[in-house]
């Protein structure tokens, strides 16, 4: 009467992969947020790091005796960042930072970004 089944039905196999499903709708958007998230974190560690170079520009002119805050042109060098260039906003890196009296802010306009720290 009862033989010896293996594997699994059709409907074990279907509510499986309607749970996968389930739990896939649920994490990919929590994954998409950390991503953002993410890149709003860089981009404030960028601006961070510009106003870390920017101060030592000033320390450095004002020993020389002519203490001037730099523009962001005047920090693209391996003195102040290893590549020799100025990061860029990781979540937009066509777009550029601003730097006004050692003041760095992000320009990219999008929400739950960082337009400063
Ligand atoms: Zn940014």
């Amino acid at each position: 009467m009862f033989k010896n089944q293996k594997g699994f039905t059709l409907i074990e196999l279907i509510v499986v992969i309607v749970i996968i499903g389930i739990l896939a709708a649920v994490a990919v958007p929590k994954f998409q947020d950390l991503s953002d998230s993410a890149k709003a974190a860089s981009c404030k560690q960028n601006q961070a790091s510009i106003e870390s170079a920017s101060s030592i520009y000033y320390a450095n002119t004002a020993i020389a005796g002519n203490a001037t805050y730099p523009a962001l042109t005047d920090l693209a060098s391996t003195t102040y960042f290893q590549s020799g260039s100025v990061p860029t906003c990781p979540a937009q890196p066509s777009v550029a930072y601003t730097l006004t009296n050692g003041i760095c802010a992000c320009t990219y306009t999008d929400t739950d970004h960082p337009h400063s720290r």
